[in-house]
């Protein structure tokens, strides 16, 4: 499939033609001095002209901000359009340019598909405590006001090459990828999902970019406003245009020429490349502690690519969390289309460091080909699904359980569940948490591997834990929880999660839905007293699994659902990442 990919700015229309299948690049080119002459039509009849030998199957169009309600690639109709118009408040210099390129794309290419890849849509699934800002929830709820995260398509591209590189899946790692380029930014990547980034509301939050500062007390705005020098649009232009390198070097935003000038002894310079790189690593080390650990650290972006001085800088003395630079390695690196991910770190590094060069283009024809193949290949498919409501209970390994029973003790069958071969069990346990007690909690067989307990996010707060939410048996780096049984109790160190919600499959359920598992999904709740959406469902294929959906006693309350609701399921996603289930409640 072929498709052509645009991304307006301000004053320049960028675009590629790229054959999906094997990420060539038929065309490329830049139009500058778009917006005043020289139409958004104009440069687009142009882009086709330059095109005209290929057959475009669909336009993929870079939107850089989706707000809340863009969580993924989405088919543009005029609806679609007014929204992405509604979001430029929060990206005035963006979205009206990526608007007006959608509206003379459509004009001069009426016959294909065009679908918009928002650049804050990786990281729509930030946990809520990431995405607040501390300040009047009526506020912020009134008016928008959360951290949406930008530079998604490079960070989801370069932690999918990541995991290529390391041979290992992407739902084991965990990530820090540090896009630094003109504009800059950090992302925790866990299993996947953007758990974190340094870009807030607007692009401006964060690290320190080519022209914008980064993080900063939003005290001094005010301060500057009270000093009656500055208007509104004078402080936007200091801190987006005026900052940064360039603000702090008074040289340059481009940083070979700041880098130049360090070199040749400027002190501001020096200051500049020492705040850039700081910042850098400030983040590292907060989102090494946000997940846990991490596994590796990516550069990316314009300077990550190709200044080895400052992927030196921000990646030395990292040895005591296990990342361990190699000098030799770094500075040799040359990045090219063939040879696009180079290890920087000796191969003894626990941690990795990874140098990537991202390439959102490609990804944004993806994502294209991916929504455009689902909407042309799938109807409509309608299936009822049971939905059960699961409360807190207990997964115990051999050891845990003879330590709280005894040596010869074994499970006793209490009923079967739903999914085969497993049971609750007539055995109980007690919680203990720094806060509270939960009592009575019953243990289901068999016995695992691991220790597991699931409980919902009421229970944490009741027992006083933050507990980690997690795909069932992924419980490395989890919750400590003490479990107290009729021979004492046990203290865990880890083994305490809030089970992600899920649905079990049969394989021949997943091959009749074209899901696959570990597939994402939405699920609609309809018809009940409380209609509701809950995405982020991870969807688990087995020959064992009888198909039913998983939520906790929170999610079904929430819903106002019983025990025994059925669904029914409706396809509409990309590649699988956002199929679209609508169930009955
Ligand atoms: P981007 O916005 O990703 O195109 O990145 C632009 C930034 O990358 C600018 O600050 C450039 O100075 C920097 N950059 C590009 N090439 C080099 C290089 N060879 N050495 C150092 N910095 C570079």
């Amino acid at each position: 499939m072929q498709i052509l990919v645009i991304n307006c700015g301000s004053s320049s229309v960028k675009y590629q033609v790229i054959e999906v299948s094997d990420g060539k690049v038929l065309v490329s080119g830049t139009l500058e001095n778009v917006g005043g002459n020289v139409t958004y039509e104009n440069a687009l009849g142009r882009v086709l002209e330059e095109a005209s030998e290929y057959k475009i199957d669909a336009v993929g169009h870079r939107v850089v901000h989706g707000g809340a309600y863009f969580t993924h690639a989405t088919l543009i109709d005029d609806d679609v359009i007014n929204r992405i118009e509604a979001c430029a408040r929060f990206a005035p210099l963006h979205n009206p340019a990526n608007v007006a390129g959608i509206k003379a794309s459509r004009l001069v290419l009426s016959n294909v598909p065009h679908v918009a890849v928002f650049d804050t849509a990786f990281h729509s699934r930030m946990p809520e405590h990431a995405y607040t800002y501390a300040i009047d929830s009526d506020i912020s709820e009134r008016e928008g006001i959360r951290r949406y995260g930008f530079h998604g398509t490079s960070h989801a591209y370069v932690a999918q090459q990541a995991a290529e590189f390391l041979e290992r899946p992407l739902d084991e790692l965990r990530l820090i990828s540090l896009h630094l380029g003109n504009g800059a930014s950090a992302c925790a990547i866990e299993f996947g999902h953007s758990v974190d980034t340094s870009m807030g509301m607007t692009p401006l939050e964060g690290l320190v970019m080519g022209t914008r500062c980064g993080d900063i007390d939003a005290g001094v705005v005010m301060s500057l406003l009270r000093t009656g020098e500055y208007d509104v649009d004078g402080l936007d232009r200091l801190l987006n245009k005026e900052a940064g390198l360039k603000g702090v070097s008074g040289i340059s935003h481009d940083l070979r020429e700041v880098e130049e000038a360090a070199a040749a002894g400027n002190e501001r310079a020096r200051l500049a490349i020492q705040l850039f790189v700081y910042r850098a690593r400030k983040y590292i080390g907060a989102y090494a502690a946000a997940m846990g650990g991490v596994d590796a650290v990516i550069l990316t972006g314009g300077i990550g690519e190709n200044s080895p001085s400052m992927r030196q800088r921000i990646l030395q003395r990292f040895d005591f969390i296990g990342l361990k630079l190699d000098e030799q390695r770094n500075s040799d690196i040359r990045l090219s289309t063939n040879s696009h991910v180079a290890l920087a770190c000796r191969d003894i590094s626990k941690v990795k460091a990874l140098v990537i060069k991202t390439n959102e283009e490609l990804m944004i024809a993806r994502q294209t080909s991916g929504l455009v193949r689902q909407i042309n290949g799938q109807h409509l498919q309608a299936k009822s699904i049971p939905i059960a409501v699961s409360g807190r209970h207990i997964h115990l390994n051999e050891e845990t359980f003879r330590k709280l029973f005894g040596a010869d003790a074994t499970l006793t069958h209490y009923k079967d569940l739903s999914q085969p071969g497993q049971y609750a069990c007539v055995e109980k346990l007690n919680l203990i948490g720094p806060r509270n007690r939960i009592d009575n909690v019953r243990i289901l067989g068999p016995l695992r591997s691991n220790n597991q307990i699931e409980i919902s996010r009421t229970d944490e707060f009741f027992l006083g834990i933050d507990a980690p939410v997690r795909d069932s048996g992924r419980t490395e780096g989890s919750a400590p929880i003490t479990l107290e049984g009729p021979l004492g109790s046990v203290s865990l160190n880890e083994g305490l999660i809030c089970a992600r919600r899920h649905i079990h499959m049969h394989p021949d359920d997943a091959e009749r839905f074209g899901l696959q598992d570990k597939d994402e999904v939405e699920v609609a709740i309809t018809g009940g007293p409380r209609d509701l959406i809950f995405g982020d469902v991870l969807v688990r294929v087995h020959p064992q699994f009888r198909l039913e959906m998983h939520i906790d006693t929170d999610e079904a309350n929430a819903a106002e659902m019983d025990q025994g609701s059925d669904g029914s399921l409706i396809y509409t996603g990309i590649e699988g990442m956002s199929a679209r289930i609508r169930a009955k409640g």
